[in-house]
């Protein structure tokens, strides 16, 4: 792929409702192909975690919107292909990865002002490099003219249990009724929200992973990104 350097930055947006594995998958692609990985869903819960901390009513708009103007969110990459999630600088990786910071940072989410931040900062990103970039909005709102678009989905049922084993094997005690439940409702305020909901793009790729397994979707998703990039590269006929 030497004619990358010579394009401007490849974008790959792949959105999605919660636990349809759109981190793990796109960890995974990013390491593949060589392209940052964006975690946007990270940078709200990084939000939502600050708001917490500091006892702010999660629907109050206008406090909100006062503690963004003396915060930052940062993404940095690390030496072993990882990422640090930085909140004023401090790492909060691990201490945003709770049902309640995820309850919590879909309410934030639907905050105009909130948005607006965190997005100028995701396409500032984008700019300047290679990326697959994560999240609810990527194709339809952040990087509406993104390369690539795909749009992963799976049934409730098969995101409830893909993230109650997840956070079992972080040692949480929450039951699978509780992660349904916070499912459900994180779907409802994603989509229903006013501004930039989840939705599928017009020109994004719908792929249901509920029955496969995490290996089968990660070779599905290298395959179809190899031979979008391919096209993008050398022109559709090449591939023909
Ligand atoms: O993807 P993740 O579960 O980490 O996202 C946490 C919450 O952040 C989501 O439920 C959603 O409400 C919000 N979010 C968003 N837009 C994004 C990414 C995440 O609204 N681009």
């Amino acid at each position: 792929m030497e004619n990358v350097e010579n394009m401007q930055t490849i974008k790959i947006a792949i959105d999605g409702p919660a636990g349809a594995g759109k981190t793990t998958i796109s960890k995974e692609l990013a390491r593949f192909f060589g392209f940052l990985y964006v975690d946007t869903g990270a940078m709200y819960r990084a939000v939502a975690l600050k708001a917490i901390r500091n006892h702010i009513n999660l629907n109050d708009e206008d406090t909100i919107t006062d503690m963004l103007e003396t915060t930052s969110v940062n993404l940095k990459s690390t030496a072993d292909g990882g990422y640090q999630v930085l909140l004023d600088d401090e790492d909060v990786s691990s201490l945003i990865r709770t049902l309640d910071i995820a309850t919590a940072a879909s309410q934030v989410a639907t905050i105009q002002s909130v948005r607006i931040k965190l997005v100028e900062f995701q396409r500032k990103i984008a700019a300047t490099d290679n990326v697959i970039m994560d999240g609810r909005d990527i194709g339809s709102y952040v990087l509406p003219h993104a390369n690539i678009k795909i749009f992963l989905t799976a049934t409730i049922e098969d995101r409830a249990v893909r993230r109650f084993k997840e956070l079992q094997e972080r040692g949480s005690a929450t039951t699978f009724e509780q992660v349904k439940r916070d499912i459900k409702f994180r779907d409802k305020n994603d989509s229903s929200r006013a501004f930039a909901p989840l939705m599928v793009a017009r020109d994004a790729m719908v792929v249901d992973t509920s029955d496969n397994s995490l290996d089968t979707s990660i070779e599905l998703l290298k395959e179809i990104i190899r031979e979008k990039l391919y096209e993008l590269l050398y022109g559709a006929e090449a591939n023909a």
